[in-house]
């Protein structure tokens, strides 16, 4: 693609942010435009690996993001009902030296919004807020611009319209999952809840993550089991009456300490989690789908995010040499279709129930931290092309 001119990005996300901050470092000026009015703090916890910070280390964020972030000493596999640690992937230093860059956990609005201060600090990008893009999106563009946009990249989340005007694209279903999404003080959280970890407790249909938040003492927690879908949720929708009882209840058989913290935790969110399936990204080299608009996926191996600035960062970089759309896509596809296949394995073992549990159990207690890391070389080793 020798074509001069901006790239028009919808959707100023994890994804829209990351690609004008990629395709600026590549010298390319780009216009990003959001619907929402004002890009404000908003959202829950959001676990960084290796893979996703080595590329924000690669934009000149890490010093701001080590501000902001903690670097947990550990993930660990706990079984719900007895509190058991199944398994303990070492991470902290380890993983600074094993995978070469960070695992970080923090507030996902911190990172919007040093993803923003970087785009609205660079001349070669321009926000348009306040814009929402429904149907014919390169025609709308070139009205807001007064000029064709050289390609046009739907980052417009798991709800895209831009999807709508690539042909085969896949479509946004309910997972039949769902999330409740809450925080609670460190100082008010039962001893199971460990500061200095991330920790994954694991149990028949369901399981809950709880990380740390740095900056606001808090834990994040989110509790996953089977659900209703309750439709397309925005950050700010409120949640549905009842929704603290429907995730107690879910979660009930389990131990008094995770209970007990599902009492006391605060503003609880309901997600249904939808995931986009499998089909076309791109329309000719016009139109380009990233992050959770091209691939939507379950957050059982916290990567979706990751996987957004993974998409952002190589784009540019095909961009920048004119290599042709399908050559990104095929690229692109072969990673998101292993990660893919990484988290619908940690739905299937962690919510086992009976037998199966208890040989995922013995499995995974037999094998030594190192062995555990190992398994994650493929995914967190992972060398962006730049
Ligand atoms: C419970 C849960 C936990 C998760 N935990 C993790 C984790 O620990 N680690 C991880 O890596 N990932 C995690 N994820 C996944 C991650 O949150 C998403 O994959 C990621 O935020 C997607 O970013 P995005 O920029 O593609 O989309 P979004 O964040 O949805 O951004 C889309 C943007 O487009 C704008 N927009 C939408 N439509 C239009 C329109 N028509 N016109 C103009 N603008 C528009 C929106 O306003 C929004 O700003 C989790 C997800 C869930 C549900």
């Amino acid at each position: 693609m020798t074509q001069s001119g901006p790239v028009a990005i919808v959707g100023a996300g994890i994804a829209g942010l990351t690609a004008a901050l990629s395709f600026a470092c590549k010298g390319i000026a780009v216009d990003i435009v959001d619907q929402r009015p004002a890009l404000t703090e908003v959202g829950a916890g959001l676990q960084l690996s290796p893979n996703a910070t080595r590329i924000l280390d690669r934009l000149e964020l890490a010093s701001r993001l080590e501000q902001v972030w903690s670097e947990p000493t550990s993930v660990n596999l706990v079984d719900g009902a007895s509190l058991r640690t199944v398994a303990s992937v070492p991470s902290g230093k380890f993983a600074r030296d094993r995978w070469n860059a960070p695992y970080g956990v923090l507030h996902r609005a911190d990172l919007q919004k040093i993803l923003l201060d970087a785009v609205e600090a660079n001349p070669l990008c321009r926000v348009h807020l306040g814009i929402r893009i429904e149907g014919g999106a390169r025609e709308a563009i070139s009205g807001l611009l007064g000029a064709k946009p050289r390609l046009v990249v739907g980052a417009d989340g798991v709800w895209s319209r831009l999807r709508n005007e690539v042909q085969g694209a896949g479509k946004a279903i309910f997972s039949g999952n769902v999330a409740w999404r809450f925080t609670l003080g460190e100082a008010l959280a039962p001893p199971a809840l460990d500061f200095t970890k991330v920790t994954a407790f694991l149990g028949g249909g369901a399981h809950l993550v709880a990380y740390p938040l740095q900056r606001t003492r808090n834990f994040n927690i989110v509790a996953i089991a089977s659900g209703r879908s309750t439709g397309e949720v925005r950050d700010v929708s409120p949640a549905p009456e009842g929704t603290r009882d429907d995730c107690i209840a879910a979660f009930r058989g389990w131990h008094p300490q995770i209970i007990e913290a599902l009492g006391k935790a605060e503003a609880p969110t309901l997600w249904p989690l939808y995931q986009v399936t499998d089909g076309g990204w791109n329309q000719g080299d016009d139109i380009i789908l990233i992050g959770d608009a091209a691939h939507a996926m379950m957050p059982f191996a916290a990567q979706g995010a990751a996987m957004a600035i993974e998409d952002a960062f190589e784009l540019a970089s095909f961009i920048s040499r004119d290599l042709p759309l399908a050559a990104y896509v095929a690229h692109r596809k072969a990673r998101i279709g292993k990660v893919r296949a990484r988290g619908n394995f940690n739905r299937f073992a962690y919510h086992a129930r009976g037998p199966v549990r208890l040989g995922r159990d013995l499995v995974l207690s037999l094998r030594r931290p190192e062995r555990l890391a190992a398994d994650f070389d493929w995914l967190y080793g992972y060398e962006p092309q730049d």
